[in-house]
């Protein structure tokens, strides 16, 4: 992890106040504020990422998961929506993963983290047209544990809304505009008593969750839907192919999934940054397995917990450590 800083952003010196990376600079939470006349907010003409920062208390870091492979899927979205950030520092990989290390020194983040970069349309014209727009990138970030049980197993439904298609709002780009379609989803499944919900293609065949990815577990085998499902190309789906083969010799079929494999399956799980990975107890109300958490998903889960810890040296490189020594350490927003 470098902590170099790049000539043209500001300095950031220690804070006690919650600080956020806005229009260029390290600023207090508070003044990292938009017009409501912002594109972004009238048009949804923005992309993100959420990154988890897991804090090491023996080491005095908080270790942040994959930072590299978050911020290369941030700048293959900007291609999508002529989204190119402003400043030459928040153009490359090097140059995000700088800005967000420094922020993290700066929050003096003493617990598990949640990191959220933007990149957005902010100029004030009126029509949707993407081009000839101001562009700009924030990042702030916040305490975040658990999202979703991860014991107990979850209660989901197939969702009747269906996943948005590629052609139509790409759901490869982790674009603000494409949660609506998360939203319903969530929200209905709640009304109607589930935890949460799987959500089918145009074409019938499996997507993903709401907000994270599906793996299902068949005769001693994972599948997951292909990246050519309407999926988000999960960071955290990709760390499971490749944990599941090297550390259990676990392969993964990654092809059109139908929904009644849903119901057949001996196991079943959602996995994502905040999701991180979460058994399935049954779908509509069909029981997967014995209700309880499968042993390939409880291996599975295990296993990424060490990783994103940063205790399997083999995988150290997905790793980015930033030390918050005690000494210095005095909560944000005190
Ligand atoms: N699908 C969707 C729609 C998501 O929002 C997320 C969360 N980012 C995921 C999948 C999982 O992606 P990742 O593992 O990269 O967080």
């Amino acid at each position: 992890m470098t902590q170099a800083m790049t000539s043209s952003t500001p300095m950031p010196t220690q804070t006690t106040t919650e600080m956020a990376y806005h229009e260029g600079r390290f600023c207090p939470f508070s003044e990292a504020n938009i017009s409501i006349k912002t594109h972004a907010f009238l048009y949804g003409t923005a992309i993100f990422e959420g990154i988890r920062g897991y804090w090491l208390p023996a080491s005095e870091e908080v270790c942040l998961f994959r930072l590299r492979e978050h911020y290369q899927r941030l700048l293959d979205n900007t291609k999508l929506y002529y989204l190119k950030p402003t400043r030459p520092t928040e153009q490359t990989v090097e140059g995000l993963i700088d800005l967000t290390t420094q922020l993290v020194t700066l929050n003096q983040h003493q617990q598990d983290i949640y990191v959220r970069p933007s990149i957005y349309k902010t100029g004030l014209n009126i029509t949707p047209s993407l081009e000839n727009t101001q562009t700009e990138l924030c990042i702030w970030t916040h305490p975040l544990g658990q999202y979703l049980d991860l014991t107990k197993g979850l209660k989901v439904c197939v969702s009747n809304w269906r996943r948005i298609d590629d052609n139509a709002l790409p759901p490869r780009a982790k674009a603000s505009a494409n949660y609506l379609n998360t939203a319903l989803m969530v929200t209905d499944s709640k009304a109607a008593g589930f935890d949460d919900a799987i959500a089918l293609n145009p074409d019938g065949t499996v997507s993903e969750g709401s907000a994270m990815n599906l793996f299902l577990v068949r005769h001693g085998k994972l599948i997951t839907p292909a990246k050519t499902d309407n999926i988000l190309e999960g960071i955290t789906r990709d760390t499971i192919v490749t944990i599941a083969k090297n550390e259990l010799g676990i392969d993964t079929e990654q092809r059109s999934v139908d929904r009644t494999e849903l119901y057949m399956c001996d196991e079943a799980f959602f996995c994502g940054t905040g999701a991180q990975v979460a058994p399935i107890a049954s779908v509509d109300n069909r029981t997967i397995g014995d209700g309880t958490m499968g042993p390939i998903t409880q291996q599975i889960q295990d296993l990424y917990f060490r990783v994103v810890r940063n205790e399997l040296p083999q995988y150290s490189h997905w790793c980015t450590r930033v030390h918050v020594p005690s000494q210095n350490h005095s909560p944000v927003g005190v």
